[in-house]
């Protein structure tokens, strides 16, 4: 796979982010960009991407807005918290895109991307503890995405209708685990959207002792769910 990785304002080729995908076999074109002239820079990532046809653009703050105003419509974005607010003139993306971005990002506004997604019908995962976005679950779901994007498949919890305003909410997406107490295979619905590694307590709707159930995307993408009953929940780490 071919990504064409485009740095945010003052941050240099070969980051975390970059050498992440290069460590998992992707072929990571990532150039250096002008900081100052948002023209200059955006000329260069289309050269770049005019050599190089790449199947994902990866765009990190400027460079998500860099990435949005590219113009090659035949391109599939995956943006980290990106700053199309502050740069350039695209106001929308495709509905294939996928956006990551941190609550608690104190740079770009985490509001700004919950616009993003609503207005253009894509799909916002909130991840990370920052701007950065170089946590070790940011990057597994940065991975994630960008497989996805290059295999063409939808996304796993995204449903038909592009009309519907209830794009984060998992549809016909179930998965199921084993309650420890009674042994009844329990069906739940899945909110990837709301992370890659989820921890809450339900209480079975069978025998109503209360399970702690986790829910874990792998960087394959692959879902895996358990329970265990929640008066051990004092021994888990
Ligand atoms: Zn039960």
């Amino acid at each position: 796979m071919k990504i064409l990785f485009l740095h945010g304002w003052h941050s240099l080729p070969g980051g975390v982010k970059p050498t992440y995908l290069k460590d998992h076999g992707i072929e990571v074109t990532n150039p250096k960009l002008d900081d100052d002239d948002f023209q200059a820079a955006l000329e260069h990532a289309r050269e770049e991407f005019d050599k190089h046809r790449p199947e994902v653009v990866v765009g990190s703050s400027r460079g998500g807005a860099l990435a949005m105003n590219l113009d090659r419509s035949e391109s599939k974005l995956v943006l980290l918290c990106p700053a199309w607010k502050k740069w350039g003139l695209a106001t929308k993306v495709r509905s294939d895109t996928i956006i990551l971005h941190s609550r608690a990002d104190d740079v770009i506004p985490y509001e700004d991307s919950v616009e993003l997604a609503r207005t253009s019908n894509a799909t916002l995962i909130e991840c990370g503890h920052d701007h950065r976005l170089a946590d070790d679950e940011s990057l597994a779901v940065m991975l994630w995405a960008c497989q996805l994007s290059a295999s063409g498949e939808k996304l796993p919890w995204t449903e038909d209708d592009p009309e519907s305003n209830s794009k984060n909410k998992p549809i016909g997406d179930d998965a199921t685990y084993i309650c420890d107490s009674c042994g009844e295979e329990i069906v739940i619905p899945l909110d990837l959207t709301e992370g890659v590694h989820q921890r809450y307590v339900e209480d079975c709707p069978v025998c109503c002792n209360a399970n702690v159930i986790f829910v874990d995307v792998d960087d394959r993408g692959n879902v895996s769910v358990h329970a265990q009953p929640e008066q051990d929940r004092d021994e888990l780490s």
